[in-house]
């Protein structure tokens, strides 16, 4: 990854500079936030609605701060100031998109710690991950802008071929609860360095964070080209069937995933869908035990198991089944619930009512079904969306608890017998998004890995991310990649030209 140059006072290089293509320049350090409002970004203004309304703090469930509720007007407003932006910014060097993107990261890392209060406050996370999802947006916004988009060269005698790849024209960002500054950062990233104007839409559960971003934004990008609109149901179709974006990146659940698609499709939108897993990980005989069994918890349990790379099923070989269980359970009941804020919470609240009532369905089957619960089963109750971390010990390969995504704490312990089984048995699912083999033999655990189909496959270790890489889910787990520099790509038309020598 590339570093990016810093003054003597710790401010980062400005970005975009000059009057070229008729926008103003911007200021060279970025002005701390203030943190009482909250408000939509449409073409560089902060703006208010009629009607607002508060998401609620999940382990509370005290009010958070009050956010617009966006109109169709509003919307309107949004999408002409893009498409305005987008003939402008489309013609900004790629050099200067990249410079604009790394001092929107170096604003974002001196905002930290506000943003990683309220992320708490908001998403319910303890502080430590709100800490390293901040950490990870700012290290993610710089490698995407570190990516280089090359123009590919085909020679003739009298012809050359170029490939390029051209901007598409206004994205839309569809944000979901679990990340919401790392995934709105990261689409903003690739939108923008690649020349594409943005709106985001944060979750309606997690709307601050995220209108906060995009205003911080506006001090590094001209209006219209980082847009924010927050707003209830209505919002995200409004967004997806207007005429005028020509991509749309969703990261959310499969459900609606297919419903984006479908509008998308009325004017033939792009489409990246990073939807959601069943993440099995695959536990040989030749393991240490106790080391994988500790890091196969807390991969399990990390964001209370709201993560669409959660491991979300554990297969262990039989032979040392037992000894693995008892293990997996010491370290689970290790792991602590509570407030965010509160000294070695892992585990925070589910983020939402729904999300808390969906995944307590999950556990009233424990009973209807006689699951073997090896440990947790109980949830406290009270005030705030707690769960308890639970495994259940061998439920039926068919029962929901492995064959849906719950997205919370609690997952199936399976066993298998061969690797060809474990294979098998991993593979047996409509999601593909990730996956991981844990063995004391790289042959085999290689070996293993590249017979799965998911996204990404790991080996000895699960989640670990590197935005220089593609991202994405086979069969129903998405469509397209985001990172990497397929993921640049997807915010473009190919072009290939042949021009006369
Ligand atoms: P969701 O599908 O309910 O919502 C995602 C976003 O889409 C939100 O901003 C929501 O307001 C918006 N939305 C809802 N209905 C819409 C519609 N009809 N048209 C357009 N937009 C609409 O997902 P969620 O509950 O916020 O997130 C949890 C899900 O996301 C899980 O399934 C998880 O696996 C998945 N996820 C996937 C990834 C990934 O990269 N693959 C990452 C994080 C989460």
């Amino acid at each position: 990854m590339t570093s990016i140059a810093s003054t003597p006072n710790g401010n980062s290089a400005h970005a975009f500079s000059g009057t070229q293509n008729g926008h103003s320049s911007k200021n060279l350090q970025s002005k701390p936030l203030t943190w009482t409002t909250y408000s939509n970004v449409i073409n560089g203004e902060l703006t208010s609605t009629k009607q607002t309304r508060c998401s609620v703090n999940p382990a509370t469930e005290a009010e958070n701060p009050t956010v617009p509720v966006s109109t169709r007007e509003d919307v309107d407003r949004a999408m002409a100031a893009a498409q305005k932006a987008f003939k402008t910014w489309a013609a900004v060097p790629y050099a200067e998109r990249q410079k604009a993107v790394l001092a929107f990261a170096s604003a974002l890392e001196r905002e930290k710690e506000p943003f990683s209060k309220l992320l708490t406050q908001e998403q319910g996370k303890p502080i430590q991950f709100a800490r390293v999802e901040l950490d990870t947006s700012v290290a993610w916004m710089r490698a995407t802008a570190a990516i280089d988009l090359p123009v590919e060269k085909i020679e003739h005698a009298d012809k050359t071929i170029l490939v390029r790849f051209t901007p598409l024209g206004v994205a839309v960002g569809l944000v979901p609860w679990n990340f919401p500054i790392l995934l709105a950062a990261g689409k903003i990233a690739s939108a923008v360095v690649t020349g594409n104007p943005i709106i985001v839409k944060p979750s309606p559960f997690t709307p601050a964070g995220g209108l906060k971003l995009v205003e911080l934004a506006q001090q590094f990008f001209p209006p219209g080209v980082i847009q924010v609109l927050s707003g209830d149901d209505s919002l995200g179709i409004w967004l997806t069937s207007h005429p005028t974006p020509a991509k749309i990146s969703f990261t959310g659940s499969t459900a609606t995933g297919k419903k984006v698609m479908e509008s998308a499709s009325k004017t033939l939108k792009r489409v990246t869908l990073e939807l959601g897993g069943k993440d099995p990980t695959i536990v040989c005989d030749d393991v240490d035990v106790d080391e994988v069994a500790a890091k196969v918890a807390q991969l399990a349990f990390l964001n209370s198991g709201q993560i669409c790379l959660a491991i979300k099923r554990i297969y262990v070989h039989e032979k040392i089944f037992d000894e693995f269980r008892a293990a997996l359970v010491k370290h689970t009941a290790a792991l602590k619930v509570g407030e965010g804020n509160e000294d070695g919470v892992f585990l925070g609240p589910l983020q939402n009512a729904m999300q808390y009532e969906r995944v307590k369905g999950f556990f009233s089957e424990i009973e209807t079904q006689g699951q073997n619960v090896a440990v947790g089963g109980k949830n406290p109750g009270g005030k705030g969306y707690f769960i308890t971390p639970t495994i259940i010990d061998r439920p039926p390969e068919d029962s929901r608890l492995v064959v849906e995504e719950p997205f919370g704490p609690i997952v199936p312990l399976l066993s298998f017998s061969s690797d060809a089984e474990a294979i098998a048995k991993a593979n047996n699912t409509a999601y593909g998004l990730g996956a991981s083999v844990w063995s004391g033999s790289k042959e085999r655990a290689n070996g293993i890995a590249q017979q799965i189909e998911a996204g990404t496959v790991w080996v000895n270790t699960h989640f670990a991310m590197d935005p220089r890489a593609p991202f994405g889910g086979h069969k129903q787990s998405g469509m397209g990649t985001e990172q990497g520099l397929s993921g640049l790509k997807s915010y473009c038309n190919s072009q290939t030209l042949y021009l006369d020598k």
